[in-house]
């Protein structure tokens, strides 16, 4: 097992990374304060692994509730908080009472919020099951859930007491949701670490199977590239924006296909590819570094063609991207491999790579 460290001014806590930590009650243990537990997951999750969960915590004595919301993203709204609340008050959860969040990224961002809300706020326990949730989703603190006019819009900043990733429960993960993660490991690579892009480059095949020694360090290094990038910056004024590489094209494709269509990562995946070809118009790169994130990012099974919108509508979408600030487009460019900044970036040279990248 390998301990990420992430400190924050408010407090700190570990990511713990390894095979079969869900057995692990110590684990556990030390983050479980009142005498009862909330263990919230989603239908797909619980016949594979809750009973596991339950069976590590039993050993501890404390009284358990299980809430199983519906799976996807569809859910991660209103209602299905709201059915969290109501669970949680007619069992009598209390202050000290712990949520334990088993699932992807929607089950993470959804019981973390409830744990910001329930009684003022309680301590929660992310037990991430998918590789995006184990990289990205379970590390920095943002929760929330979506609103009919916006996804992510209604949240909170909320740290948890522990991270704890078990990186054996990805074999039963479907391949494409595998890719999607792989893709937020190859941007903390490209953003932050040239070494570890390297590294990704000479694993690929390795991480596509799910080996596990090559998972576990990519899961460990993508972490501390996060946790290091909130750490500097928890409440998103400055260095943070740089995890949204590829996320402005990305979100562009996204709403532009239609959410679910493709996956998250699978749209950064190709907004990656389009970020490098601007950076490489704007004689950031040379069209070696191009190649190289292309030919990563397709040797991780993404995308790389971008769909054809319109330079008009990519413009459009990644204006009301709520990561950009009203008439600007704040790109994030890469420097070099490992090293990304945020730029303004003017419409006519936007327009020219959306024209390219489409075509080619
Ligand atoms: P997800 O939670 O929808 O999980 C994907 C699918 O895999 C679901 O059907 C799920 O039930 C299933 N699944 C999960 N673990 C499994 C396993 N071990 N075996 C088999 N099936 C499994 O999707 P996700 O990609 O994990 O997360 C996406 C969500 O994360 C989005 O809502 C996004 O907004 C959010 N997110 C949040 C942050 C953040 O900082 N809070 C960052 C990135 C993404
Ligand atoms: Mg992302």
């Amino acid at each position: 097992m390998l301990t990420v460290n992430v400190d924050l001014a408010a407090h700190a806590y570990p990511i713990h990374i390894g095979n079969h930590l869900l057995d692990r009650t110590e684990l556990f243990a030390p983050h479980l304060m009142g005498s009862t537990v909330a263990l919230i997951t989603n239908a797909t999750i619980e016949p594979l692994y809750a009973a596991r969960l339950r069976s590590t915590l039993a050993p501890l004595g404390k009284r358990l509730i299980q809430i199983v919301l519906p799976d996807g993203e569809a859910h991660k709204h209103w209602e299905t908080l709201n059915f969290i609340f109501t669970k949680l008050l007619t069992e009598r959860a209390d202050r000290k009472t712990t949520l334990i969040a088993l699932g992807g990224g929607v089950v993470g961002d959804i019981t973390g919020f409830a744990a910001a809300c329930y009684m003022r706020g309680v301590p929660f326990i992310q037990v991430p099951t998918t590789l995006l949730a184990q990289v990205d989703s379970s590390v920095g603190g943002k929760t929330g859930i979506n609103h009919p006019l916006g996804k992510n819009m209604l949240g909170a900043f909320h740290q948890p007491q522990a991270v704890i990733a078990d990186t054996a429960v990805l074999r039963t993960l479907p391949a494409r949701e595998l890719a999607a993660g792989l893709a937020e490991i190859i941007k903390a690579g490209a953003i932050a670490d040239a070494v570890f892009f390297d590294w990704i480059e000479t694993h690929i095949d390795a991480l596509n199977r799910g080996d596990e020694t090559a998972t576990i360090e990519a899961v460990r290094r993508s972490c501390e590239i996060k946790a290091q990038v909130v750490a500097a910056d928890e409440r998103e004024q400055g260095r943070r924006a740089l995890l949204n590489f590829g996320h402005t094209f990305g979100h562009a494709i996204e709403v532009g296909l239609g959410y679910g269509r493709w996956l998250h990562g699978e749209a950064v995946g190709c907004g990656m590819v389009m970020a490098a070809a601007l950076s490489q118009q704007l004689g950031l790169i040379d069209s070696a570094t191009r190649t190289r994130l292309k030919r990563l990012i397709a040797a991780a099974h993404l995308p790389t063609q971008a769909p054809i919108l319109g330079s008009d509508r990519y413009l459009d979408l990644m204006r009301v991207d709520k990561k950009t600030e009203a008439e600007q487009i704040n790109c994030i460019l890469l420097k070099r491999l490992g090293e990304a900044f945020v730029m303004r970036v003017p419409d006519h040279t936007l327009r020219a790579v959306l024209t390219a990248s489409t075509q080619s």
